[in-house]
């Protein structure tokens, strides 16, 4: 509601009149302000109307006339004598609901672009936890005397922890997963050079063999 129509709806023509010392008789009527009136012929109620001069209007323009201002003007100064919390609050009122919107909507783009975060990183977290697990039977060492493969040391070490960082992202709370994301992003980054990497050699390998 802006001020017109909060004025309008705290007080009306008739409290006003009296307010500003107009004597409004048993008939709602007074003497016109806007002609010389010897006999009460204005009427005043909600809004007013003369019925000798035909001036008429609502509680603005009332106001507006008298004391001749511009329907603001009016406005304000009937929100003052009546003390009608109109323009702040109103303002307020306005400003919070619009900072709530726009809060809303950063919200909602976070989540948006940490969910597709997420995805990313989950889809590489999942595949590196497969290639760990590939490896761990691929790797095996034959006897005990063996040196360890690095991918089978690497597939001992990390698999624990890889799954747990799949739990984060797939079943954390929001905060928790922005703050993974925030803490092991480059983790992942480097998870997906390194996968990378392996294929890479893996791919050189086979073509020499074939070759
Ligand atoms: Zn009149």
């Amino acid at each position: 509601m802006n001020i017109f129509q909060t004025v309008k709806e705290s007080v009306t023509a008739r409290q006003v009149a009296e307010q500003y010392g107009f004597k409004v008789n048993r008939n709602g009527m007074v003497c016109c302000p806007f002609h010389n009136d010897r006999h009460p012929s204005m009427k005043v109620d909600k809004g007013f109307c003369c019925f000798a001069c035909g001036a008429k209007g609502d509680v603005i323009t009332f106001a507006a006339d008298l004391f001749h201002l511009s329907p603001l003007e009016a406005a304000k100064k009937l929100a003052e004598d009546f003390q009608i919390p109109v323009t702040q609050e109103t303002h307020r009122k306005q400003s919070r609901s619009k900072n709530k919107e726009i809060r809303k909507r950063t919200l909602y783009q976070t989540e948006k672009k940490v969910e597709q975060l997420e995805r990313e990183c989950a889809c590489t977290l999942s595949d590196y936890l497969h290639l760990l697990e590939e490896w761990k039977v691929r790797y095996t060492p034959q006897s005990p005397d063996d040196e360890w493969a690095d991918e089978f040391a690497e597939a001992c070490q990390r698999k624990e922890l890889i799954n747990y960082y799949l739990d984060i992202l797939l079943y954390g709370e929001l905060q928790d997963r922005i703050e993974f994301l925030l803490d092991k992003g480059e983790e992942v980054e480097q998870i997906e050079k390194r996968m990378g990497e392996y294929r890479r050699k893996n791919e050189d390998k086979a073509g020499g063999s074939i070759g």
